[in-house]
């Protein structure tokens, strides 16, 4: 860890997300804070999905010392996948990045709050904490995970991948955005009602416990054969084929008040695969989800749970149609498959 006082930021804010209050929150808690810490800075203001990205895919970053966001992880998203479309891709993502809370999925925004040790925050508590962070300019490395889909394009996630209940809250409970976070808990509920089974083939590679990382600037997907053939013998097939979730995280908060992966760190090298085989009654599913927000439930003893840490993962749907998400942003259904990069990104507040 090094200490970088940021001097040019740009922050980019999407008006939109959250409960359309991410400006308010920049004028209101984030200005005073770069004024008074004399932090200079630039406002972008994004207008539309994928202007991040397209900024950033142009931008001449010799001008910026860091990227903010402040917005939800949807937002970073865009700016990790435009920097990695970059042809200067491998220099561009070593910009360090910010993220402040001001979406409704402010999952890595907690994720690193957590790690700097800091006690427990929400809302807005946890936007001053993580701005406070951002005036003091750390910076640390952080895990990406590359994404193949059927069609060939690779994206680069930095939160989740996430099949079933998971990706079908996330994206149902949009429409419930006004309410903020809680949305999440809403979703929860709605979909338990209709609880699914959802039919598909997962493999993965586990982790051993002595391997040691490689970490290399250029991220090859040495460990993905192609979509289209089998997994090598060295992988994990699952036997079970009907699930409720699959959900592979590698920071610590799956939402604000989502404690995933109580032991995970930024740069750990880990995908934490968790899944849930369908028979869980909805009383187990919801005990799961209640325990998460302490980070125990792990320890519900739940035999539907599966809990374990890979470097890459494959996984087949077979119900014909649903939704997967990369990082909370709908992704095309079909064949996925996943590789950790460690710490090849850096990120401010670590
Ligand atoms: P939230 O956590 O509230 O969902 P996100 O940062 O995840 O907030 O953003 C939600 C979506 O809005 C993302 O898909 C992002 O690409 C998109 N987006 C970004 N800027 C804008 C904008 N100005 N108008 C509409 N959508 C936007
Ligand atoms: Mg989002």
């Amino acid at each position: 860890m090094e200490v970088r006082r940021p001097c040019r930021i740009m922050i980019l804010v999407n008006p939109q997300s959250g409960r359309g209050q991410a400006l308010q929150l920049f004028t209101g808690h984030i200005q005073g804070m770069l004024t008074e810490a004399s932090v200079p800075y630039t406002l972008v203001i994004t207008e539309h999905q994928n202007h991040a990205r397209e900024l950033v895919r142009k931008a001449d970053l010799s001008q910026w010392d860091a990227l903010v966001i402040l917005s939800g992880d949807g937002l970073l998203f865009e700016v990790i996948n435009g920097l990695m479309d970059r042809e200067d891709w491998q220099e561009a993502i070593q910009i360090p990045l910010g993220i402040l809370p001001g979406g409704s999925g402010n999952a890595l925004a907690a994720s690193v709050h957590h790690y700097s040790q800091s006690p427990p925050a929400w809302n807005e508590e946890l936007l001053l904490s993580c701005g406070f962070m951002l005036c003091k300019g750390l910076v640390g490395p952080l895990d990406l995970v590359s994404v193949h889909l059927a069609s060939k394009q690779r994206l680069f996630s930095f939160l989740s991948l996430a099949w079933g209940f998971v990706a079908d809250v996330d994206i149902e409970s949009e429409k419930y955005r006004h309410v903020g976070a809680i949305r999440f808990l809403m979703g929860t509920l709605v979909r338990l009602a209709s609880l699914r089974v959802y039919q598909g083939r997962l493999a993965y590679l586990p982790v051993k416990e002595i391997e040691s990382d490689t970490k290399t600037r250029a991220p090859v997907d040495s460990l993905l054969p192609d979509l289209e053939q089998p997994v090598p013998d060295t992988w994990t097939v699952v036997k079970e084929e009907d699930f409720v979730l699959v959900l592979a995280i590698y920071q610590s908060h799956l939402a604000e008040d989502l404690w995933t992966v109580p032991g995970a760190m930024a740069d750990d090298g880990l995908i934490h695969l968790f899944y849930v085989t369908a028979g869980i009654s909805r009383p187990a599913l919801l005990r799961l989800f209640l325990a998460m927000e302490k980070g125990g439930h792990l320890a519900c003893g739940c035999p539907h749970l599966v809990y374990e840490k890979v470097k890459a993962l494959r996984l087949e749907p077979i119900t014909p149609q649903g939704m997967i998400t990369v990082d909370g942003e709908v992704v095309e259904y079909g064949p996925v498959q996943a590789q950790i990069h460690p710490g090849i990104e850096s990120c401010v507040s670590i």
